[in-house]
């Protein structure tokens, strides 16, 4: 949990409120994450640094929005080839260029960003803003939160180009809260306005979130309110490549069955499962009880 005491050192997401109640800051750095996820994917290219931001902007969501929640981001091209990116509770966080298809996604051009999460009353909540070419991560984060979320923000979200793909990744939300008086938003606004740009800004003097929250908070009164670490980390496991192994037609898992071992190797995070006969016939049996008998 938070402690504003403890120093945030490596990929941190850290919150903070102004103390009038005027609006909250939301401010990520998630360069190693980024840099892993970019191992697993075998990327370091432009589209690296989209998956990058994209993870970031995930970050941002989820914290801003519901910090309890998974949150899943695409970034689409108009053919269907797709960035993703997942935000966990936890602080893991992993993205895959291309899932399930071989159809590579565009770099330029008009693109769509989808917003997936669940509701706590179990429904999937799935929102979608258009992305015009030219336009950057930022502006269809901020378009999605006013649009879906009637958040009114102001957002940064930017991948720097380096070693192993990047060399700094960071974003922030500048979230405008009910109590915001025209004052105070105004003041905000200016500074904000005046500040160099984002890249700039986050490179030259503010690499940290907390960094980040000060030169953004400028002489604003602020309060931090929490402060979580971030890395990358996959969602796989033995249990979930069976099961899903188990959704293949009978006779597929027949064969599979009677043959050898099976090699799976996660998208997401490029670790290898190796699935003997044995072990799955083991648990499809204590999955189906009734199977085992019969
Ligand atoms: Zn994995």
């Amino acid at each position: 949990m938070s402690d504003p005491a403890q120093p945030a050192t490596g990929d941190h997401v850290v919150r903070a409120m102004t103390t009038d109640g005027g609006f909250r800051i939301i401010a990520a750095v998630t360069t190693d994450t980024v840099r892993d996820a970019l191992a697993a994917q075998h990327r370091a290219d432009e589209l690296g640094l989209r998956l990058g931001e994209l993870i970031t902007a995930a970050v941002l969501l989820r914290e801003t929005t519901q910090p309890a929640r998974r949150v899943q981001l695409l970034w689409r091209d108009r053919r269907g080839g797709a960035l993703v990116a997942d935000a966990l509770p936890d602080g893991a966080n992993r993205g895959l260029v291309n899932p399930g298809s071989d159809q590579e996604v565009s770099p330029r051009g008009d693109h769509l960003l989808q917003v997936d999460y669940t509701l706590p009353n179990g429904a999937l909540h799935q929102a979608t803003v258009g992305i015009p070419d030219g336009e950057d991560m930022s502006s269809a984060l901020m378009r999605y939160l006013h649009q879906s979320e009637q958040i009114l923000s102001m957002t940064g979200v930017v991948a720097l180009p380096g070693p192993q793909g990047v060399r700094l990744v960071g974003g922030y939300v500048i979230q405008l809260l009910p109590e915001a008086t025209r004052e105070v938003i105004d003041t905000m606004t200016d500074h904000v306005g005046n500040l160099e740009p984002f890249p700039h800004l986050l490179e030259a003097r503010a690499a940290t979130p907390r960094a980040l929250i000060a030169a953004l908070m400028g002489d604003l009164p602020y309060q931090e309110l929490a402060a979580s670490a971030l890395r990358f980390g996959c969602t796989c496991s033995e249990v979930r490549v069976m099961t899903s192994i188990l959704t293949l037609p009978d006779d597929e898992i027949a064969s599979m069955l009677a043959g050898d071992p099976l090699e799976v190797r996660c998208d997401a995070c490029g670790r290898q499962y190796v699935i003997t006969p044995d072990a799955l016939r083991a648990f499809r049996d204590a999955r189906d009880p009734g199977r085992a008998r019969a």
